[in-house]
């Protein structure tokens, strides 16, 4: 594995294989890799000739006061750990390569996919930053495929809206969310929980749970949904900062659980200085239909006198 700075060296480094019909793959991070990461960089390598990782803590997606500063940083692991998982090039610009002197040009998908949720807690220059930054990394590398996780629902949707809105002519790959074996969901920013932090952390996971197990058992009601996972976070002492059931393209909150319709559920919280987020899409159950001459021709089924 090649790790190149520049989008020169980078574009020189795709030349051969494009022209040669390779199919490149393109694994965007902010380095801290973990086993979330990892299964983007495996299913790329599945699927790519040429695998790049880009590794680059984007400034613009961060709001003043969030943890610029303070976010797991280790090239050198970083590296280790893509080149063992098969990439063939590191992406690793420093912030003027990306960023140079007058750099002027913001993108800006309007409405809930970037107002809600994320983009209310973190401000309208949170999914600008991301959409900015993708759209770069995609125009950089010119990939067949970019791979993104589900872990970030929101993030993934406006992707999928930024590309199609903008022609990008990438195909978006959003792959599962990886877990630890208590349900947690894998994050960089669980490097800032202590143990009992850790334990405590498990909160997100059993309301997500607790939600799944209502919208399969038959629930339609978002609200008594979103109860039952807060009562889930609460024997873990947690409180939400959201915990809502919403379209999975839209984003927009559910009035109602259709029958037979994917629903996603989504919450954040802060545990301990880690402020977390996770989701889960689920399916409602068919509506059962009953003829009524099926009704009548059963007796157990009348009601007695
Ligand atoms: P980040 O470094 O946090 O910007 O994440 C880079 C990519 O990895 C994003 O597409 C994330 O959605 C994805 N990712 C992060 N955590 C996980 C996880 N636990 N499972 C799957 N993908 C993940």
């Amino acid at each position: 594995m090649r790790t190149v700075r520049t989008v020169s060296e980078l574009r020189a480094a795709l030349a051969a294989p494009r022209r040669a019909g390779a199919r490149i793959g393109l694994v965007p991070t902010m380095g801290a890799l973990h086993g979330g990461h990892l299964s983007l960089i495996d299913r790329a390598r599945g699927e790519s000739d040429v695998v790049v990782v880009s590794l680059f803590v984007n400034p613009a997606q961060f709001a003043a006061g969030e943890d610029l500063d303070a976010y797991p940083r280790d090239e050198a692991r970083d590296a280790a750990l893509a080149a063992g998982h098969g990439a063939d090039l590191l992406f690793a610009p420093p912030v003027e390569e990306v960023y140079p002197e007058g750099f002027a040009t913001t993108i800006a998908i309007a409405g809930p996919l970037t107002e809600t949720l994320e983009g209310a807690r973190r401000g309208p220059g949170h999914f600008q930053g991301v959409a900015t930054m993708v759209a770069k990394l995609l125009n950089m590398a010119a990939p067949d495929a970019a791979y993104f996780g589900q872990k970030d629902a929101q993030q993934a949707a406006v992707i999928r809206r930024l590309v199609s809105d903008l022609d990008l002519g990438v195909e978006v790959v959003v792959c599962p969310t990886v877990r630890g074996p208590d349900g947690l969901a894998l994050s960089s920013r669980n490097a800032y929980l202590g143990p009992a932090d850790l334990v405590r952390a498990v909160a997100l996971w059993r309301a997500l749970q607790a939600a799944e197990s209502a919208v399969a058992a038959g629930e339609r009601d978002p609200e008594a949904v979103a109860d039952l996972g807060r009562a889930a976070m609460a024997e873990h002492d947690v409180e939400p900062e959201y915990l809502e059931v919403v379209d999975p393209q839209t984003l927009a909150p559910l009035e109602a659980i259709e029958p037979d319709a994917e629903t996603l559920v989504v919450v954040a919280a802060t545990v301990g200085r880690a402020r977390l987020i996770d989701n889960t899409t689920v399916r409602a159950p068919a509506a059962v239909a009953t003829p009524a001459t099926t009704l009548s021709a059963a007796p157990e089924a009348r009601c007695s006198a």
